[in-house]
Formats: structure tokens, sequence, C-alpha cells
């Protein structure tokens, strides 16, 4: 007979152990230049391609996702494919390698990728970069809003107007285009997911220009949820916490920091990617039908407001 009281799938149980569950990483000190490459970052970020179990959840939806080539948003488009979307993604040129990956993945789990690399600082590119994700998918139904520029500034007198001008380009003035464009596309059911940070409520005082952008994305998001709800559109944030992602190799923190990166998280450890990808798939998802204007934090246990 077996034990009523006993814990089901105690296997299992201990696997989901949150503190446990990806190793907490304690990458030695290194650099790239911007925009890096997940393939060489040390050690490789958990983009999910041996981990991430699909269910179904997002049967053929059709997404573009931003900076899909390597971290986060490579995460969140092969955990879209493997749940039965066709994905397209956007990336810098230089990250062809990364980007490789993600599409040979979605390939892989029998869903259609488009490649549509490109620089959101180029207007041009911005201008027609959704259009070429629906003509490539057959329309479209998810945005991500996922690119994302993050360089470490230790005073306002060395932070320069190009640096400040190019991050608020990548991280908020595109949002407004892209969705923009996107909404053009979108009917009831369609929804928006853009990434924004802890960042937004704990600024780093060397993050003056990056925090801002995502304080910002917060609001734009939950304003245009309220503007879009009535079509059937929902519109939604996740806040990542530290996530082990070359972000932070390319000047995203002080490199003598980047060996206890993430260690003083509740949690004691920075998370994986891959840890992102299901708050994505739920906001993309109808399974979220009743969350719209909302920032679901992924952050490892730091209180937010
Ligand atoms: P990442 O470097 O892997 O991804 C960022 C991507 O942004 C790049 O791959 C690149 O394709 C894209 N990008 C940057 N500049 C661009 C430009 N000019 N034109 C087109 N694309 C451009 O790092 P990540 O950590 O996965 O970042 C993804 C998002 O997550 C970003 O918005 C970042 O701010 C956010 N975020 C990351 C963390 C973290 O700890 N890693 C925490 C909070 C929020
Ligand atoms: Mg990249």
């Amino acid at each position: 007979m077996t034990d009523a009281n006993a814990p089901q799938g105690e296997g299992q149980l201990a696997h989901d152990d949150p503190t446990t569950r990806h190793p907490k990483v304690s990458p030695p000190e290194q650099d790239q230049p911007e925009p890096g490459l997940d393939v060489r970052a040390e050690p490789t970020p958990d983009i999910g391609l041996d981990s991430y179990v699909g269910r179904d959840r997002l049967q053929g939806r059709r997404a573009l996702v931003t900076g899909g080539d390597s971290g986060i948003g490579a995460a969140v488009a092969i955990a879209f494919a493997r749940e039965g979307a066709d994905v397209a993604i956007a990336y810098l040129p230089a990250e062809e390698e990364d980007a490789r990956r993600v599409v040979d993945a979605i390939e892989q789990a029998g869903r259609t990728a488009v490649a549509l690399p490109g620089d959101l600082m180029d207007r041009h590119y911005r201008a027609r970069l959704v259009d070429a994700a629906a003509d490539g998918l057959g329309g479209l139904d998810i945005l991500v809003n996922n690119a994302g520029k993050q360089v470490i500034s230790e005073s306002l007198d060395e932070l320069t107007d190009e640096q400040i001008d190019e991050t608020f380009h990548v991280n908020i003035t595109s949002m407004f285009t892209l969705s923009r464009a996107a909404l053009k596309h979108m009917g009831p059911g369609s929804t928006i997911v853009n990434t924004t940070s802890i960042q937004a409520y704990e600024p780093s005082p060397n993050l003056l220009d990056y925090a801002s952008t995502k304080a910002a994305i917060n609001n734009f998001t939950k304003g245009l949820a309220q503007q879009v709800a009535s079509r059937g559109i929902r519109v939604n944030g996740v806040a990542p916490g530290p996530v082990w992602t070359v972000l932070q190799v390319t000047d995203g923190q002080p490199k003598e920091k980047l060996p206890k990166f993430g260690q003083n998280t509740p949690l004691g450890r920075a998370g994986q990617p891959v840890e992102m990808a299901p708050a994505y798939v739920f906001l993309a998802s109808g399974e979220s039908s009743y969350v719209n204007g909302e920032t679901l934090n992924a952050n490892g246990g730091t209180p937010t407001p």
C-alpha cells in the first residue's frame, strides 16, 4: 500500500528547488565588445536548448521576438516554437552565429523560423521589420519587444549624449515604432510582451540611462494596454532580475562584479534565460486572458512595488 501522506513525485520536487534547479554561476572576469555572443560567454547562458519542454500552449501563433538571437530573447523564441508558434527573430548582423542556433532550434521544433538581421538604430530597418516578420510568417499575433542596450557609466559626466540616445532608441523608442506597426496586423487574442527590468524600481547608480528606459517601459506597457484592450489585444511586461547573459559581459556590469553576479538575490544565484521563458509564454498565451498592463517580476525574489 502506498502512504497517502507521502509527497508526490519526490524526485521532481527536489529537482524544482529554486535554489539549486540551475547552477549558481560564478562567471570569470571576461570582456566582449557590444553586442557580444552567447556562444563565447563563459559559462554559456542556458537558453533552453536541452531543457525547455513545450506543451502546445501557443499552437499556430506567429511571433516576432527582438533580440531573439541570444539570452532571454533566444530562450523565448525557442520556448515559443516548442509551444507550437512560428517565430521571427530580429538581431544585429554581428550576432549571426548566435542567431543560427536559435533558427535551427525553431526548425527542429517543426516550426517556421524567419531571421531578420538589422540595427534598430537604423530607421529604415525599424520601419519595415514588423511587416517583414508578418510577410515571412503569414501574419502576426505576438510581439516581444526584448532588444536592449545596457552599458555602465560611473558618472553623469562620463555618460555621453550618444549613449543616452542609443539606449533610449533601442530600449524604448523602438517599442513605440514596432508596437504601432504590429498592431496593424493584430486582431483579438493577440499579445505584446515587453522586457523591462528590476532596474525600473531599483536603479543602479551606474545605469542611469538604462534604468530610466526600463521605468518608461513599465509605464508604456500600462498605458498601451488600456488603449488596445477593447480590441481584445493585451500588453504586458516581464521584469527580469539578474540573468546570466552576454549583456553583462559587454560592459553591462563592472568586470570585477561578474564572479558574484546575482548572488545577492534571496534565491542566492543569478537566473538563467530559460527561467524567463515561461513568464513570456504565459503572458503571450490565452491562459493569461485577464492579465493586462501587468509586469511579471522574475527576479529571484527581490521585493518590487
Ligand atoms: P542579450 O545581449 O543576449 O540580448 C540583447 C539583444 O538586444 C541582443 O542580442 C541584440 O540582438 C539586441 N540589440 C541590442 N542593440 C540592438 C540594436 N541596436 N539593434 C537591434 N538589436 C539590438 O542580453 P539579455 O540579457 O538577454 O537582454 C534581453 C533583454 O532583457 C534586454 O531588454 C535587457 O535589458 C533585459 N534584461 C536583462 C537582464 C539581465 O540580467 N540579463 C535583466 C533585466 C532585463
Ligand atoms: Mg545577442
